[in-house]
């Protein structure tokens, strides 16, 4: 996991945008970016092209929690890819399952998906995967592991009322708490506010 040195709301401030990076706090009005505060929230400042190629690509890497070297590697994955890099670098990212665990809301952060995964609370068709960034593929079936704490976090996650919304790419059984993934998510469906071009000028010099 990509260690942040950064105070996590600063991130969030000089970007001008949620990120979502520390869990429950990120849902209340504790958050400094929260809208019923009604505050004028400081637009980032004018910087130059590579400045802001910087932004974007720190955004995307803090908002994933993936460290450079692999965010990197994503890169060059989806620049051999078919079709459109912007597109399946963001596609390679949305399908970490740590991302797929946090859409699901049986978890109140990124971070918290990770520690789940890492000590082996979450199987993927039957089995535990304790790798955060395992790519899912269409049919992946997803669940937690029987008598995990995380049955109770993921109902207490739910009740709590987290915002996210499942995307239509993962069918999920309310009841269950199973998930299978139907199929790769469009980019439409990338919730992060996010200007790809920007990332891929920023790798292309
Ligand atoms: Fe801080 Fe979360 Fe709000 Fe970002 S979204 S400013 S991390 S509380």
């Amino acid at each position: 996991m990509a260690k942040i040195t950064k105070p996590l709301c600063k991130i969030c401030r000089r970007n001008a945008e949620k990120l979502y990076l520390k869990g429950r706090r990120c849902e209340s009005d504790k958050c400094p970016l929260d809208p019923r505060k009604q505050r004028k929230v400081q637009a980032p400042a004018k910087t130059s092209e590579y400045g802001m190629q910087l932004r974007e690509k720190n955004k995307v890497k803090v908002y994933y929690g993936v460290g450079e070297r692999q965010f990197r590697r994503y890169f060059s994955i989806a620049k051999k890819a078919k079709g459109v890099t912007g597109d399946v670098l963001l596609r390679l990212l949305e399908c970490r399952l740590d991302n797929v665990v946090y859409k699901l809301n049986w978890v109140f952060s990124r971070r918290m998906a990770r520690q789940a995964i890492i000590h082996g609370h979450i199987l993927v068709n039957g089995k535990k995967v304790n790798r955060p960034s395992y790519q899912v593929k269409i049919g992946d079936e997803i669940t937690i592991a029987e008598n995990s704490k995380y049955q109770e976090i993921a109902s207490q996650a739910r009740q709590a009322g987290r915002s996210g919304v499942i995307p239509a790419w993962i069918e999920c059984s309310e009841s269950e708490l199973k998930a299978a993934i139907v199929r790769y998510p469009t980019r439409e469906e990338v919730s992060i506010p996010v200007d790809e071009h920007l990332i891929i000028n920023f790798y292309s010099k």
